[in-house]
């Protein structure tokens, strides 16, 4: 007999779940609190004549489960129209380093020159590839990793707008092994960060890396659409879940469904609650922040005004934003004519009381901003999306925490999403993958992928 597994959250983790439940041949529910499926992955806000998604607008191609995935549901995926970016400094953007893998050099000359940074930074940089590895040790921060390895100034005016801005977090508090791997494996085989990045563009320069950055024809939303219409009906939105106990689920409105697995796709708070006592300890206290994002869009003939990038990050406090994506330049779209279009990032770890400012205050700094930067006059509209409590943050001690709660979780009760398997969408579409893998196995059904053949 099919196991019945409900979902609860319709975001892309839960999705994506109900998604490869359903390849394998069982028909799971998914029970989604909004209106609207996706979650994150909002439906397009408007900006003037335009409709502009407010959540993310790419998929990144370094890893392969959410294009692969896209692929499955028959989608086309398109590079963005620009490469390279920019990085913010007192005296205007600069081009941040071409192919530095998580922008860091694998080569001596790029970290002389390296843009942004003074001479004593570049010099103390060098240092990493003479200090010795540390092979043992407790689990470091990445701010501890960088900054032991690279020096403060890099770490602080290069590298952390870019690698705790992709987690809206702080690089002082964000685990190194549980949001860049790749960076603790570097410095183990190859003891220094800089041979690691050397090692890494040789393997992508004989492997043709491609795109960094992939999205559906129209936007990361079709993803979303192609997995509700490969769900169906069985997607039920507006239906809150209110407790999960001993594998009945509680909806809002006093009716319950007794199921054999469950599947909490709907964050690590929510998750706790539905729970209540029999919540593992850990579950209530994996954090996030908040962030915004403001859309600029420019009068005719400002399209120009923008250099030819996908957008720049900027160092901590350094500006009102934490980032910025040259919207017209990276994702080009004949609706913007000669228009120039850019997305603002606020708030984050540190700055979230910037949300709490008037929308008019918000858009009136980052457009300042931009036109002391950039050419541009102050936008013709704009618009301000909040997202409270979107971006979990992995602190020190992450990945065994996540450990801990799968562990303590009650038999046939899952959790996946961004709180514990990446805050990517390819991550999540792998970690879909794990989950609906051991939902099978709990429930003594076929693996994922292998569709059940009728008889
Ligand atoms: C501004 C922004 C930009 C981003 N840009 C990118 C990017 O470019 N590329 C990228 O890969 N990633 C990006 N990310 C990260 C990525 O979008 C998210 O990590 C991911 O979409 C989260 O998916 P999720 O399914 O885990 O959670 P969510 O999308 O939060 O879904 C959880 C769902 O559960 C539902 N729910 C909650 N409680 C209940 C309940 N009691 N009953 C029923 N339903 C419930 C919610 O309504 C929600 O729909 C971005 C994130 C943000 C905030």
């Amino acid at each position: 007999m099919n196991p019945r597994v409900a979902v609860v959250g319709g975001g892309i983790a839960g999705l994506a779940t109900a998604y490869r439940l359903q390849r394998a041949g069982v028909e799971p529910v998914v029970l989604e609190r909004a209106s609207t499926c996706g979650g994150v992955i909002a439906p397009p806000v408007p900006v003037a004549d335009l409709a502009l998604e407010p959540g993310p607008d790419s998929l990144a191609a370094r890893k392969p489960w959410g294009s692969a995935l896209s692929r499955d549901l028959g989608l086309t995926l398109i590079p963005p129209g620009a490469t390279g970016a920019f990085l913010w400094t007192e005296s205007g953007l600069v081009p941040y380093l071409r192919g530095a893998p998580f922008g860091i050099p694998g080569d001596v000359g790029d970290v002389l020159r390296w843009p942004g940074v003074s001479s004593r930074g570049r010099v103390r940089a060098l240092a990493d590839l003479v200090k010795r590895a540390r092979r043992h040790g407790a689990e470091e921060t990445l701010g501890e990793l960088l900054r032991r390895r690279l020096g403060d100034e890099v770490t602080e005016r290069a590298i952390a707008p870019l690698l705790a801005g992709l987690h809206a977090g702080d690089v002082d508090r964000l685990s190194a092994p549980a949001t860049f791997p790749e960076l603790v494996a570097w410095e183990a085989s190859q003891g220094s960060l800089i041979r690691g990045a050397q090692a890494a563009q040789r393997a992508a320069t004989r492997a043709d890396p491609g795109p960094v950055f992939l999205r559906p024809r129209s936007g990361m939303r079709e993803l979303v659409d192609a997995l509700a219409a490969s769900v169906g009906e069985r997607l039920r939105t507006g239906v809150e879940v209110t407790g999960v106990t001993d594998r009945t689920v509680d909806l809002a409105g006093g009716s319950s469904e007794d199921v054999d697995a469950v599947v909490l796709a709907c964050g690590a708070p929510a998750s706790a609650s539905l729970l209540g006592p029999g919540a593992p300890a850990g579950l209530s206290t994996i954090g996030s922040v908040s962030t915004g994002v403001v859309f600029l869009m420019y009068q005719p003939g400002t399209a120009g005004a923008l250099p030819d990038g996908t957008g720049f990050v900027v160092p901590r406090g350094a500006a009102p934003m934490t980032a910025a994506t040259f919207v017209s330049r990276k994702w080009p779209d004949p609706r913007f004519g000669d228009r120039a279009v850019v997305r603002c990032y606020v708030g984050g770890a540190g700055d979230e009381d910037v949300l709490d400012a008037p929308d008019d205050d918000i858009v009136e700094a980052c457009a300042r901003h931009l036109s002391a930067a950039l050419d541009l006059p102050p936008p013709a509209a704009s618009h301000v999306h909040r997202w409270w409590a979107s971006m979990p943050q992995y602190e020190r001690g992450h990945r065994a925490l996540v450990e801990e709660i799968r562990e303590g979780l009650p038999p046939g009760i899952f959790v996946v999403g961004s709180a514990f398997d990446g805050v990517g969408v390819s991550d999540l579409a792998r970690a879909a993958e794990e989950t609906a893998d051991q939902v099978l196995a709990h429930s003594g059904a076929s693996r994922p992928g292998r569709r059940k053949e009728p008889a």
